[in-house]
């Protein structure tokens, strides 16, 4: 039998993915979590929903049944929906169907970067100002120049916090003959309402949601909402049955304590503007204002300061090589809260 080498492997690897490491989603052990922008609060599975799920029978392809809860909860026709094994899986159908050039500003979710890499697409990044908003000049010019398939705007932005100017926003999908896709996977948490009531007023809108951060980033949940052929394009390539059965049962019925997941995210929103006042007393600690589930601050010795936070069992996100001297925390329970900001008064001096 011939032996093929690990080189001869390697080889074998289509150009573009041959240089790419693997997204870093490796498990940091700690007592307290704040790394991922997950819900402190999780919802309780009944044994009645399973026990009606039907393990051997393949899921239903549509989901149906969680389509007509959010569609009802948001406003939207069944149509404009589209379901995702998270968001994420979105984003890298919506590269695959409409390929690029494929802009987005920097800092921003790193997933629109790494998913058009993978797929060989090319990517044009434009630094956000000073503000952090959304530098029109350059996205105007880059529009006219490269004419980008698809521009991603995280809105509120991950790991910057703000929202963009909705008139930049806007200005770009008038702009744009390519497809504008507003991520609003942390939308809840904003005191701005959103794109979705702007959706009909728009062809080339894509609106991305996501049930991740409000407290079922393990169902893997994610949808679009977009113009019916938009959705008919994207489903040529969605597998079947990309949302399994115990998602869709999950979903369908935890959706349905609307008041529990308004409280939750009310809490966390006035727990981020506590921790915010909290950080802004810290000498050495500059945080940014925050429309999301989670603060950026700068601080001198980032590396260090992460590691000593580490070694007291509390992970946030180190943001080194994205927006360097700046670490990100999501916010927790109260008590959560008050361990990170005790541990980081101590660490700091
Ligand atoms: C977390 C996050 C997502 C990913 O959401 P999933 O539905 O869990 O895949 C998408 N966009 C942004 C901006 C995020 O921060």
């Amino acid at each position: 039998m011939k032996k093929i080498s690990v080189s001869d492997i390697r080889n074998l690897v289509k150009p573009n993915i041959r240089n790419l490491t693997a997204y870093n989603a490796k498990e940091i052990p700690c007592r307290v979590k704040l790394d991922a922008n997950e819900s402190p609060y999780g919802f309780d599975i009944t044994d009645e929903i399973l026990k009606a799920v039907k393990t051997n029978r393949y899921p239903d392809p549509e989901a149906k049944t969680l389509k007509k809860i959010i569609a009802k909860n948001l406003r939207l026709n069944t149509e404009n929906i589209l379901f995702g094994n998270g968001s994420d899986e979105l984003i890298y159908y919506l590269i695959t169907v409409f390929g690029g050039p494929v802009l987005y500003p920097v800092p921003t979710f790193s997933m629109y970067g790494l998913i058009s890499r993978s797929l060989g697409e090319k990517r044009i990044a434009v630094p956000l100002d000073d503000e952090f908003d959304l530098n029109m000049e350059k996205i105007l010019s880059v529009i006219k120049k490269n004419k980008p398939n698809l521009i991603f705007l995280s809105s509120p932005n991950n790991p910057t916090g703000n929202c963009f100017s909705s008139e930049r926003i806007l200005k770009i999908i008038a702009a744009s003959k390519g497809l504008v896709i507003v991520d609003e996977a942390y939308q809840p948490f904003s005191s701005e309402k959103g794109f979705l009531p702007m959706l009909s007023d728009y062809k080339n809108l894509v609106i991305l949601r996501t049930l991740s951060k409000v407290g079922f980033a393990g169902l893997r949940v994610g949808f679009l909402t977009a113009d019916k052929e938009i959705i008919s394009e994207v489903n040529k390539v969605r597998l079947p049955f990309n949302l399994n059965s115990i998602s869709q049962a999950v979903a369908a019925e935890s959706l349905k304590n609307t008041r529990t997941i308004k409280l939750y995210i009310g809490l966390i929103a006035s727990e981020r503007e506590r921790l915010l006042n909290e950080l802004w007393k810290i000498r050495g600690i500059k945080p940014y204002p925050s429309e999301a589930n989670f603060i950026l601050f700068r601080v001198k010795n980032s590396d260090k300061i992460y590691q000593k936070l580490l070694k007291k069992g509390i992970l946030v996100r180190n943001m080194k090589g994205v927006i360097d001297s700046c670490l990100r925390v999501t916010i927790g329970t109260k008590n959560e809260n008050d361990i990170f900001i005790r541990a980081l008064k101590g660490v700091i001096q």
